[in-house]
């Protein structure tokens, strides 16, 4: 993963590169290692399958801001769930042409092998969108990562077609302006000379058929608002704010086309006791005042259940103990991070007469005055001591 380039430096872009910018560098860097214009050649192969990633990932916005949050690391999460680029195949590849450069004269440059005719399959339908949703977890759930099932309602292909979007089968029919190949050809002059170019069927909108009778169920377009259940492997040491991309979980695309990702996005949950700061965890305990000078044990909530820590006698308010390893895991490493108490001795608001007597006893002994050089290291000191 450490090898990999960086998108910007292969599209030859400024990070704060516009969308525009984006799409004229890549399809620059496209058309020079376009594999029809270097037969044989597996470096320009590569660069074009690089160009074509970095593409992928920096021309989508979510993707983008995960990138430049987290690098290369924030879209391949270990193949835990983040979207992003890598496996893309040259089908791949070209159909993502037919969505940046349209019918345009790029896509016939090539014998018209670019555009969206390349592998045989025709678009079906269209893309359904990106759908977004919140994802509550709790401390224990991000520390050891969890596998939910959440309930999304949303567009879902029509079972009763099939998401044909078409009554019956014999309701679909070969569309006569295109014959069925779901182009039309047009042959115009350029300044390269007399070009062959291939545009989608106006009719069928390049699918190829047309529908004489629509299904009842989902009056024709292929899907219905309905409810799906999706799991989804959250991995361990997510945060608030982040976002899991779940390819094709989103809206159902209309008449069998493609569905949209489902967008999760990662909310904190409050916990009771704990806070989180980064990879740490931080509790606050507060101990009485006997206990602070004659010492004991206590137990205190940590993200992986109860400990038991030892108050050593004479242990002052402010002093920090640290719990290695009870903190929450990196999502991209194996770092984790400690639980930190933060020590508190708790100072009576409240006396009897008894009490107050015993004291004004203790406020006139010399053991009782605060003596900080002797026994006291200071604060950075106490922040890097080490309980275990
Ligand atoms: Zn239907
Ligand atoms: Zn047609």
């Amino acid at each position: 993963m450490s090898t990999k380039r960086d998108f910007y430096e292969i599209l030859g872009v400024g990070k704060t590169a516009s969308a525009d910018e984006i799409k004229k560098a890549y399809r620059k860097v496209a058309m020079q290692y376009h594999p029809d214009r270097n037969p044989g050649d597996k470096a320009a192969e590569e660069k074009f399958k690089e160009a074509a990633e970095a593409y992928e990932v920096l021309s989508d916005a979510d993707k983008r801001t995960q990138y430049d949050r987290y690098g290369h690391a924030g879209l391949s999460g270990a193949g835990r769930g983040f979207g992003g680029g890598g496996n893309m195949n040259m089908d791949d590849i070209f159909s993502q042409f037919g969505d940046i450069f349209g019918d345009d004269i790029f896509g016939s440059f090539f014998g018209g092998q670019g555009g969206r005719g390349r592998g045989g399959q025709r678009p079906r339908g269209i893309r359904g969108s990106n759908l977004r949703v919140k994802l509550k977890l709790t401390f224990e759930e991000i520390a050891k990562g969890v596998t939910k099932s959440i309930k999304v309602k949303k567009y879902v292909t029509c079972t009763t077609c099939s998401g044909s979007g078409a009554k019956d089968k014999g309701s679909v029919q070969t569309c006569s302006t295109c014959s069925g190949s779901g182009q039309v050809r047009k042959v115009t002059n350029t300044f390269l000379g007399q070009m062959q170019t291939v545009t989608t069927c106006p009719t069928c909108n390049g699918e190829g058929t047309t529908i004489t009778a629509k299904c009842g169920s989902c009056k024709g377009e292929g899907r219905v608002y309905g409810e799906e259940t999706v799991t989804i492997d959250i991995p361990a040491g997510v945060q608030e704010g982040m976002q899991l991309n779940v390819t094709g979980r989103g809206n159902a695309g209309e008449r069998g086309g493609p569905s949209g990702d489902l967008i999760v996005l990662i909310e904190e949950e409050a916990h009771a006791q704990l806070q989180r700061d980064g990879l740490n965890v931080a509790f606050d305990l507060y101990i009485t005042f006997p206990d602070a000078v004659f010492g004991t044990q206590v137990e205190v909530p940590t993200i992986d259940g109860r400990a038991k820590i030892k108050i050593p006698a004479g242990t002052q308010s402010g002093k920090i103990f640290r719990l290695k390893g009870k903190g929450f895991p990196a999502v991209n490493s194996y770092e984790k991070g400690d639980q930190l108490i933060h020590v508190n001795v708790w100072t009576p608001q409240h006396l009897s007469q008894e009490e107050k007597a015993m004291m004004e006893k203790l406020q006139a002994s010399n053991n009782f005055k605060p003596n900080p050089d002797k026994n006291e290291r200071s604060f950075f000191d106490k922040v890097r001591e080490i309980f275990s």
